[in-house]
């Protein structure tokens, strides 16, 4: 059910955003979804158009279009930036793939491949953020 509240609150503030923007009208919510967030992508979308206000004509006919973005970490020793790639060279499958599902294991697991070192921050890859909203106002096209 994670999926459904991170929806809701997608759609919550796509509204916001909206309305700030002074949009009548909703066609596009792009949203971003980091690799390490636990988020099943198929029920994901999924949830977004299920949480839907049914009755809102803001967001009739919307369509979501969510994008995964790569985890990066940056090793804090020697300044080295790598990702899943570079680990999958060097690393364990079975590993990256607990990594996944419990991101707070990615520092028993992961080293930096440059110089070993497990002392490394999370750069990107973490987190639902909402990218950008489009629509029309009664006046034309606008984004948020
Ligand atoms: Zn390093």
């Amino acid at each position: 059910m994670h999926e459904f509240a991170l929806a809701d609150a997608v759609v919550k503030s796509a509204l916001r955003a909206a309305r700030d923007a002074g949009m009548d009208r909703i066609e596009t919510v792009t949203v971003r979804v980091g690799e390490l967030q636990q988020i099943k992508a198929d029920l994901f979308e999924f949830s977004l158009t299920e949480v839907l206000p049914a009755a809102d004509p803001t967001l009739e006919g919307v369509r979501f279009v969510v994008n995964q973005e790569p985890v990066r970490f940056g090793c804090r020793v020697c300044e080295r930036r790598f990702g899943r790639p570079d680990l999958e060279k060097v690393g364990n499958p079975d590993e990256m793939e607990a990594i996944h599902f419990i991101p707070e294991l990615s520092h028993a697991f992961v080293r930096c491949p440059g110089c070993g070192s497990p002392d490394f921050d999370i750069l990107a890859g973490r987190g639902v953020t909402l990218e950008r909203v489009e629509g029309r106002s009664d006046d034309g096209p606008a984004s948020a």
